[in-house]
């Protein structure tokens, strides 16, 4: 292996540059040599230095081993060092920045993600649920599995490409004469054909199959969440992995509670005599009912908290807890009973048995 030149040498920028620099500095040094307008480089071995330094430097995952491993990056977590990486020619990366269409070649090719909204209760979210869902996607076939031809058939080397699936094409620029790389289009870059198609799908290597997928909704997902099914989108091509499905949950709105981050917020209305004698009363929770003792002389807007009886939080263990505010209702209807009794009770009620006026803190109802 002959002695090579560090990355950020050959680009003549600092360690650190960032993606413009890096761009600015390849573009500046890509016109310089590329082999057309430069006599003195004819073989292109400089120019080839200075993309192959682009290519490494431009992918993060490719810069950080390099920042790791130098050169050798073979025993860098790529398993292969930067060593005769495929070299496409010189037109690949004049296409990159004209907007041609880069030559894809053969390269594995991830399938698409899939979107799925789901809609789920209050009570689901807090508690966590599993829901089936139903989805169409693209699948491998099962008949060629994804080869595309026909079990026992062979593809043939495509004839106008020799196998290699990308052919050359000049065209004439501002700067000069460039070749430009493009994929096949008899093969479409494959570098084969397939001469005897399979029957179940025609060729494409692919089908679209319908799957009920059984989705695991953890306790404490609220509103506006997102799940992702690693590699159950659409199949890759070319070896390349599956996609992933996203789910977006919409949580419905509960009758009784109000959710904030990890606790419950609920009103409990009770009438005066219960809020001036104290009394216990059964306050629904996540779980079924609760007690709550309610002290003599309670009034509106005063919290009591349901230690632990909100939800469970998403990640790691313990769950909020459950607010309740005291709501004094006022009877809206009496009988000639009551009525009377209320009278009564009226003659006897005077400013001593009330508490203290306060300065008026708006409609804190809830108190909070
Ligand atoms: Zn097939
Ligand atoms: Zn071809």
């Amino acid at each position: 292996m002959p002695t090579k030149r560090d990355y950020y040498e050959v680009l003549g920028v600092e360690r650190n540059a960032t993606d413009e620099e890096l761009r600015r500095a390849f573009r500046k040094l890509a016109f310089k040599y590329h082999p057309d307008h430069n006599h003195e480089d004819k073989t292109g071995e400089k120019f080839k230095e200075i993309n192959e330094a682009y290519e490494v430097l431009s992918d993060p995952d490719k810069r950080a081993a390099f920042d790791r491993f130098g050169h050798g990056g073979a025993e860098g977590p790529f398993g292969r060092g930067f060593e005769g990486f495929d070299f496409g020619g010189f037109g690949d990366i004049f296409d990159a920045f004209f907007g041609g269409a880069a030559a894809s070649r053969q390269a594995p090719q991830r399938g698409a993600h899939l979107r799925y909204r789901m809609t789920i209760t209050f009570e689901e979210a807090a508690l966590g649920c599993e829901k089936e869902i139903t989805i169409t996607r693209t699948e491998h076939c099962s008949m060629c599995q994804g080869t595309g031809s026909k079990p026992g058939s062979q593809p043939a080397r495509c004839p106008n490409c020799d196998g290699s699936g990308q052919v050359r094409r000049v065209h004439q620029s501002l700067f000069g004469r460039f070749a430009h790389t493009v994929p096949c289009p008899q093969c479409q870059g494959e570098g084969r054909i397939i001469t005897e198609p399979c029957p179940q799908c025609r060729g494409r290597g692919q089908e679209k199959r319908k799957r009920n997928i059984v989705v695991h909704i953890p306790a404490g997902v609220d509103n506006g969440a997102q799940i992702r099914l690693g590699g159950e989108g659409e199949a890759g091509r070319r070896g390349g992995p599956a996609g992933d499905i996203y789910i977006s949950l919409s949580v419905k709105e509960h009758e009784l509670f109000t959710r904030h981050n990890y606790d419950l917020l609920y009103e409990l209305p009770i009438n005066f005599v219960q809020a001036a004698l104290g009394t216990e009363v059964e306050v629904p929770t996540l779980n079924g009912n609760a007690k709550l003792k309610i002290p003599a002389g309670s009034q509106t807007g005063q919290v009591f908290k349901l230690k632990g009886q909100g939800v469970p939080h998403l990640r790691g263990g313990g769950r909020g807890d459950q607010l309740v505010a005291l709501f004094v209702a006022t009877p809206d209807s009496l009988t000639k009973k009551q009525r009377q009794l209320l009278e009564e009770l009226g003659k006897h009620l005077g400013e001593k048995n009330m508490p203290k006026p306060k300065k008026w803190q708006g409609f804190s109802q809830s108190g909070f």
